[in-house]
């Protein structure tokens, strides 16, 4: 029996996860004498949510494993590639392009989609986060919101979308970091007594995790962050403030007031992290208020999903495609300088920037060659580090 509701490894990668028409499709097609038509399909998304200006694309790791074997050749983009729907003359986008018998991949659309689809909206938000948080430090605190079997892949994008630390066990391993995280309410609750509680978890936790007081238990913010201030001394690395929105009031003016308490006793020192509710205007603000931390959960874990559809555009050598879709197999081109796109037929030269009249590179790069791995797949830092350079250079979204 299944303990719990999800699918297997195995069961994604027989594709098990697929819709039911794409089944009776394949089955259509043989009986039909079209079990050998070669087609051309690609990987793009008319719109974007909330109407973002980008989105960052990712799940090209697990979209690799997911085809791995199928004797079919895939192009994409690096995992981590600021992106645009459509580009500047208004020409759809293709992220992803998988070239081979139909039959052999037509099952595998609901599970690529799916992996793109929602890994790539939680790294959109991620990074919109970051871009808010400036340097400051981002933990990402939202896997109690989804599915448990999710949190490896949630921790891993907010990651890659540049957060700094993740929170949960299975998520730090993928990602070879130590998990981080400060201490709950229940901590608190359970022993009953909030300065009881700072000293016990100061006594009994290793030196190299940062004693981070949660002081908004009982009293205000403000007496708590003091009375854990003068229970630590030194040892207080910092404080954290996760108050419930029903009491939040101006969270910002919160902020500021522990800040100035803290300092003019000599506090100086000690940092404020926030958490609760928190989204790239919030940490925007908190940051200005004084805020050196936030914990942010919700908003990315459960990011809303880029829609990305896989539409044929070459079947039997020939451009086609639905209403709405441009037929033909195409090349993407990326200039460097000014993150723009142009989207032109494959096999074309390389057009000039239209903005800034650079060379540009084509930014389709083959993933599977008949089914083989052809890229080294990056390590997540690597990846975090392509998604940061380009933040840089893109507007808030
Ligand atoms: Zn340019």
């Amino acid at each position: 029996m299944r303990k719990f509701h999800t699918a297997t490894d195995e069961e994604i990668k027989k594709a098990a996860t697929t819709d039911v028409y794409f089944v009776r499709t394949k089955e259509v097609l043989e009986k039909e004498g079209l079990s050998d038509l070669r087609v051309t399909a690609e990987v793009t998304t008319g719109s974007l949510p909330r109407d973002w200006n980008w989105g960052i694309l990712a799940g090209v790791e697990e979209t690799a494993h997911l085809l791995e074997s199928i004797p079919i050749n895939v192009f994409s983009f690096p995992e981590g590639t600021v992106f645009h729907p459509h580009d500047h003359a208004g020409i759809r986008e293709p992220v992803l392009v998988v070239e081979g018998r139909y039959l052999d991949f037509c099952l595998y659309e609901t599970p690529l989609l799916g992996l793109l689809c929602q890994a790539s909206g939680i790294v959109t938000m991620a990074a919109q986060v970051r871009k808010a948080a400036g340097s400051k430090t981002l933990l990402s605190f939202g896997i109690r919101r989804a599915h448990p079997a999710l949190a490896p892949m949630i921790d891993r994008a907010c990651y890659i979308g540049g957060f700094d630390t993740v929170s949960s066990l299975a998520g730090a391993e993928l990602l070879g970091l130590e998990p981080t995280g400060t201490m709950p309410h229940s901590l608190i609750v359970a022993i009953g007594d909030q300065v009881r509680a700072w000293k016990s978890f100061h006594k009994h936790m290793p030196k190299n995790v940062p004693r981070v007081a949660l002081v908004d238990t009982y009293f205000d913010e403000k007496t708590e962050a003091i009375m854990a201030a003068e229970a630590l001394g030194d040892d207080l690395y910092g404080v954290r403030l996760d108050t419930p929105s029903s009491r939040k009031g101006n969270f910002a003016e919160i902020v500021r007031e522990v800040r100035w308490e803290l300092d003019s006793r000599g506090f100086n020192r000690v940092k404020i992290f926030v958490s609760g509710g928190l989204d790239p205007k919030s940490v925007g603000e908190l940051s200005e208020a004084g805020a050196d931390g936030f914990g942010v959960g919700t908003s990315v874990s459960n990011a809303p999903t880029i829609d990305f559809a896989l539409d044929i555009v070459e079947a039997g050598g020939k451009p086609v495609a639905k209403r709405g879709k441009l037929g033909g197999k195409k090349t993407v081109w990326r200039c460097d300088n000014c993150l723009i796109e142009q989207v032109r037929p494959e096999n074309g030269q390389g057009p000039k920037c239209s903005r800034c009249g650079r060379e540009t590179r084509p930014l389709l790069e083959p993933l599977l060659k008949n089914g083989q791995l052809v890229r080294e797949l990056p390590k997540p830092s690597a990846i975090r580090d392509r998604v940061l350079q380009q933040l840089e250079r893109v507007p808030p979204t």
